[in-house]
């Protein structure tokens, strides 16, 4: 047993825990723990200065089972081609979980775009297209952005595909501005989608949102929104958000916009007026009515998880529990909507932006979100249900709905 969570490892667990369940023979499951195709590409880039330096990218596509790939591009100084598997791999799950044609993918550029001019970000960005164009394509494999990309970045990488292939090609990506095909609608698409979970979770357990207590860890696109609706919409009590810095906490209740104002200020919300700073520890182990970590994977392990007991745990971040975390979760009766099921959201979206683009439509937010919400219910539903009648937690009801829909298409395409 590794003392060090890993989320490619942990994944691969919950792959062999749905074998078994599911009786797969072992080139299945073989098959189901290894990316179909990964793809390593060197980006010489003209810096500003008259030098050139040679970035590192890749691309990983997981599963291509049910349709083409989707899956996000990070640009991080930190990137590994591990953690870039894993999140292709969860993103294969959360597609066939929200039951969309659609594979799953994932990319990265080892770089730190804070330390990039900005003409230096558009070299980049255009030099990884060139690198992964034979590989992507709306029929093929459609990026979108992750951690530190972002709608300008989008256009960028859209224009330089649609220059290669000599004429405008705005499905082969997402999450771009939408003066350029992007989809009303997607900037809080994750947040809102997990919003729509935990409103049937609070109906399946009897807790009224109004003035439900809410904690937050990561105050970002996701964690902003999730609070912003919490309080505007459902209105619950939102008494502690944190950022990287650490957190605030405040009984009576923060105003996430008021919050955010004090964090573009001042750099962190940390310091908030008439709130108490607290450790991002110690808003895990608040014992709110919805704990929704919205940062990083790998936050609740099992040195916490005894002490990590909110009547619902959202999971608006990618892999914030480690494996081993979870039966204690469990035991404990914290209902878990899990990462691939709660922060379905995005993708959803993005997937509705893939069909906008290809019927040359543009849908209104409203739209847009009733759509999100019948999708977000349904999945819901489908995952409490089966966790019911085989008596097991919602994570793993997840995975093996997930799991078992790639298997079947692989195995009706004849692959298998
Ligand atoms: P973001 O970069 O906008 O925000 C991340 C936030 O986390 C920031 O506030 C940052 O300060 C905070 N943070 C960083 N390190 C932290 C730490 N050690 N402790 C507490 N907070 C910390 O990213 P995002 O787009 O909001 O994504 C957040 C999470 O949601 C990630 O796990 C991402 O994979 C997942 N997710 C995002 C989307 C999406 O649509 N953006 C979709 C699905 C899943």
């Amino acid at each position: 047993m590794s003392s060090e969570p890993n989320l490619l490892d942990d994944i691969k667990e919950h792959v062999c825990t749905c074998s078994a369940g599911l009786s797969f023979t072992p080139d299945i499951e073989a098959f189901l723990k290894m990316p179909m195709r990964e793809l390593f590409v060197a980006l010489p880039i003209h810096m500003d200065n008259g030098s050139v330096r040679v970035f590192k990218g890749f691309r990983v596509q997981y599963n291509e089972a049910l349709g083409p790939t989707k899956g996000g591009i990070r640009f991080h100084p930190d990137e590994t081609i591990e953690t870039i598997r894993a999140l292709a791999a969860i993103m294969t799950w959360k597609c066939a979980l929200h039951k969309l044609p659609l594979g799953g993918a994932k990319g990265g550029v080892v770089c730190n775009p804070k330390e990039l001019s900005h003409r230096e970000l558009e070299r980049l960005s255009r030099a990884y297209i060139r690198g992964v164009y034979q590989v992507i394509g709306p029929d093929r494999d459609v990026p979108a952005p992750d951690v530190y990309t972002n709608p300008q970045v989008m256009a960028w990488m859209m224009d330089e595909y649609s220059k290669l292939a000599g004429k405008n090609v705005f499905g082969v990506i997402t999450g771009k501005p939408t003066s350029l095909g992007g989809s009303a609608g997607r900037y809080d698409a994750t947040a809102r989608g997990g919003w729509y979970a935990i409103k049937e979770a609070a109906g399946k357990m009897g807790l009224d949102l109004k003035g439900a207590t809410v904690a937050v860890q990561g105050f970002g696109n996701v964690g902003y929104h999730a609070a912003y609706i919490a309080k505007k919409h459902f209105g619950c009590r939102v008494v502690a958000v944190s950022d990287s810095k650490g957190g605030v906490y405040a009984e009576e209740g923060l105003d996430p916009e008021d919050v955010s104002g004090h964090k573009i200020s001042s750099g962190s919300v940390l310091g908030y007026p008439g709130a108490r700073n607290i450790t991002n520890e110690e808003l895990l182990e608040l014992g709110v009515d919805i704990l929704i970590p919205a940062a990083l994977e790998n936050v609740i392990t099992t040195e916490n998880a005894g002490r990590v007991t909110p009547r619902i745990l959202a999971e608006l971040a990618n892999g914030p529990t480690a494996r081993e975390a979870d039966p204690i979760l469990y035991t404990n009766e914290v209902h878990v909507i899990p990462d691939i099921l709660c922060n379905g959201g995005g993708v959803i979206v993005s997937y509705f932006e893939m069909v906008q683009n290809q019927y040359s439509m543009q849908w209104d937010e409203a739209e847009v979100q009733k759509r999100l919400e019948k999708k977000m219910k349904e999945a819901y539903h489908s995952v409490f249900d089966f966790a019911e009648m085989n008596n097991t937690g919602m994570r793993q009801a997840a995975y093996t709905l997930a799991v078992s829909r790639v298997v079947e298409a692989m195995q009706l395409r004849g692959w298998i």
